[in-house]
C-alpha cells in the first residue's frame, strides 16, 4: 500500500517541475483557524484565473495515516480514489477545486519515519547516521515536490500550530524549500487569530506579533498574514500588524466568519488574498478571476425556495466533523434543488429506548450514515424499519446499507437471526467479512485477525447498475466508480431471499459478487449504497444520489 517517499529524482516519473510555484501555509496562536478552508479557497481563486493547482497537507502527528484514529479525535477520515485514508482537509480541497486528491497529497510524521526506518533497516543509508536534518527534512521536501508536473501552484498546508515540537521538521523543510525552488517561487502565508477583548473593547494584535516572531526565529518571514477575527480589522490595527510583522499593509488580510463556507472564496477575494499572493510572486498581470461558479453557489444558498429536514441517525453525532463530507453533500443536494437542508443529528443509541416515531415523524428524509461497531446499531435498524413502513425517503450509506439489509432480512425475508459478523459470531451472516476480492490492481486478500490500519476495501471501485433502477436513472450511467472504506460486505448468498421480499440489488461489483446498491422500487425513495458517495460531491457538481434524496425529501415535505 505504502508509496515510497524516497524515490531518486533522476528516476523516470519523479515529476519535479521547475515551473511550479509553492505556497506554504502555516498557522499560529491557536488551532482550528480554518487554514484548510483558506487553502482550499485560495486554490479555487487561483483556479478561477486559469491556473492549475494542487493542495497538499502535512500532518505532524505520528500516526501513519488517520485511518486508525477515532472520529472523535480527528473527525472524518477522507478517502481518495487511490485508496488513501487522509485528513478531512483533503475533502475541502476536493470540494473547492474539483481536483481529485491522491495518496501523495497527504503526509504524516508517522509515514515519513516509517519509510526512513524501513530504508535504514534495509541498509539503504550505507552506514550514514540517520538524522532529522537532513533525512527527515529531505523526505518532506521530496514529498512536497513529487508529482507536480504541469502544475502552476502547489499549496502546502502544515498542520498544527507554530511552536509545536512536532511541527519543527516540517517548518525546517519548507524553509529550506525556498532555497531549493528559488526564492521567487515560494510564498509563505501565516494564519493567525486576532482576538477581541470585550472588557477592553478592542482587538489584540500581540498574539499575531508573537506568532510571527516565532516563525521568523525558525527562519521563515511570511509574505501574507491571514488574520482570523470576529470583528472587522481597523486600519490602525492592520498598520500595526504590518509594521511589527514586517509585511506589506495590503498583505494583512482580515478573515471574518462567513455565513457559509462557500462564501469564503468570494470573501477572501474581496479582501485581496489572491492578489496579494500573486503580487508576492511578482505576478502583476494575472487574468482576472472568473467567479461565476462561486457567486452562483452563494446565490443558491442564500435564496432557497423552501426547506427540508433530514434526520441523520448515527453514532458520532456529538462530533460534527465526523460527518464533514456527509454534511456538505446534503448542502450540495440542497443547492441542486434550491432548498435549505436542515440536518437533525439523532443519536442512534437513544432510539433503543425512546419513542422512535415521535423523533422521526418530523423528518422529510432519514439517513443512516457510515460507522463502525455495534453501539447504536439496533437504533439504526429501527430507523430503517420506520422509514420503510412509513414510506419516508431513506438513504443508507455503507453501514447504513448493511443495517437496511439486516432489517429487511429480519422483518421481511424471515431470517430472524440476521446479523453482521462485525458485531461477533452470528448464525445468519447477512453482512460478513470477505477475505478476498478483485480490485483494479488485482486480487486483494485480508486475514480475519489482520492489522486494522490500511486493511479495508479502500478507494475507487466500479459498480454495474441494473438498467431500470433508481440508481441508474440518477447517475444517467450503467457503470459508476465510487469510493469505499469498509471491512464487511452484504453477503450475496442472501440476495434471492432479500429480493423476493422487496429489496432489490441494483448495483453489483463487476464480478457480480459484492452488492454495491440496494433499493426498494415500491417505496418513495429507498436507496442503500456500500460506498461513500458524499466523498465525491461538490457544491458546483452535487452528487446525483444526494440530489435525488433531497428531491424526494421535498416531495415528502409537501405530504407532512
Ligand atoms: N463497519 C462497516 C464495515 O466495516 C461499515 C463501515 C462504514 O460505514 N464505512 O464494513
Amino acid at each position: 500500500m505504502m508509496r515510497a517517499l524516497w524515490r531518486n529524482p533522476t528516476e523516470p516519473g519523479y515529476g519535479f517541475s521547475p515551473m511550479t510555484r509553492f505556497i506554504f501555509i502555516t498557522g499560529g496562536v491557536v488551532s482550528s483557524l480554518g487554514k484548510g478552508l483558506m487553502a482550499a479557497a485560495l486554490a479555487a481563486l487561483l483556479q478561477a484565473r486559469g491556473y492549475k493547482v494542487r493542495i497538499r497537507k502535512f500532518d505532524p502527528y505520528l500516526n501513519v495515516d488517520p485511518g486508525t484514529m477515532s472520529p472523535y479525535q480527528h473527525g472524518e477520515v477522507y478517502v481518495t480514489d487511490d485508496g488513501a485514508e487522509t485528513d478531512l482537509d483533503l475533502g475541502h480541497y476536493e470540494r473547492f477545486t474539483g481536483v481529485a486528491s491522491r495518496q501523495s497529497d497527504n503526509i504524516t510524521s508517522g509515514r515519513v519515519y516509517q519509510d526512513i526506518i524501513t530504508k535504514e533497516r534495509r541498509g539503504d543509508f550505507l552506514g550514514a547516521t540517520v538524522q532529522v536534518i537532513p533525512h527527515v527534512t529531505d523526505a518532506i521536501k521530496h514529498f512536497a515536490r513529487a508529482e507536480t508536473e504541469g502544475l502552476d501552484f502547489v499549496l502546502c498546508e502544515i498542520g498544527g500550530t507554530v511552536g509545536d515540537i512536532e511541527s519543527l521538521p516540517f517548518l525546517e523543510a519548507i524553509r529550506q524549500l525556498s532555497a531549493d525552488v528559488g526564492r521567487a517561487n515560494a510564498v509563505y502565508i501565516h494564519c493567525t487569530l486576532v482576538p477581541y477583548l470585550a472588557a477592553a473593547g478592542e482587538l489584540k494584535t500581540k498574539p499575531t506579533q508573537h506568532s510571527v516572531a516565532e516563525l521568523r526565529g525558525i527562519g521563515i518571514q511570511p509574505h501574507v498574514l491571514v488574520c482570523r477575527s470576529e470583528h472587522p480589522l481597523p486600519d490602525s490595527d492592520r498598520a500595526k500588524i504590518a509594521l511589527f510583522c514586517n509585511v506589506a499593509k495590503e498583505a494583512v488580510i482580515a478573515a471574518l466568519d462567513a455565513p457559509s463556507i462557500y462564501d469564503v472564496p468570494l470573501q477572501y477575494h474581496a479582501e485581496g488574498l489572491d492578489d496579494q499572493v500573486l503580487a508576492a510572486f511578482g505576478i502583476h498581470d494575472a487574468p482576472a478571476p472568473n467567479l461565476a461558479r462561486w457567486t452562483g453557489i452563494s446565490a443558491a444558498l442564500h435564496n432557497p425556495e423552501g426547506e427540508v429536514t433530514i434526520g441523520v441517525v448515527g453514532k458520532y453525532t456529538g462530533m460534527k466533523d465526523a460527518y464533514k463530507s456527509l454534511t456538505e453533500a446534503l448542502v450540495h443536494g440542497g443547492i441542486a434543488n434550491r432548498v435549505k437542508v436542515n440536518i437533525r443529528w439523532l443519536d442512534a443509541e437513544e432510539f433503543e429506548n425512546d419513542d422512535i416515531a415521535a423523533r422521526l415523524e418530523p423528518m422529510h428524509g432519514i439517513l443512516v450514515p457510515g460507522g463502525f461497531g455495534e453501539r447504536g446499531s439496533e437504533g439504526k435498524i429501527a430507523s430503517v424499519r420506520f422509514a420503510r413502513e412509513r414510506d419516508v425517503p431513506f438513504f443508507g450509506i455503507c453501514l447504513g446499507m448493511q443495517m437496511a439489509c439486516i432489517e429487511a432480512a429480519r422483518n421481511q425475508a424471515g431470517v430472524a437471526a440476521a446479523g453482521t459478523t462485525e458485531f461477533g459470531p452470528t448464525a445468519e451472516p447477512v453482512v460478513g467479512m470477505i477475505t478476498e476480492w478483485m480490485s483494479a490492481a488485482g486480487l486483494q486478500t485480508r486475514s480475519e485477525g489482520g492489522d486494522l490500519g490500511g486493511t479495508m476495501r479502500l478507494g475507487a471501485y466500479e459498480a454495474r447498475l441494473a438498467g431500470n433502477s433508481v440508481a441508474a436513472a440518477h447517475y444517467g450511467a450503467s457503470t459508476i466508480s465510487e469510493r469505499h472504506r469498509h471491512r464487511y460486505e452484504v453477503n450475496v448468498h442472501y440476495r434471492d431471499r432479500l429480493e423476493a421480499s422487496g429489496l432489490l440489488f441494483t448495483g453489483m461489483s463487476p464480478d457480480g459478487l459484492l452488492p454495491e446498491i440496494v433499493e426498494r422500487p415500491d417505496h418513495s425513495w429507498f436507496v442503500g449504497v456500500q460506498f461513500h458517495p458524499e466523498l465525491k460531491s461538490k457544491p458546483f457538481d452535487p452528487h446525483p444520489l444526494f440530489k435525488g434524496f433531497i428531491a424526494a425529501a421535498m416531495r415528502q415535505s409537501r405530504l407532512v
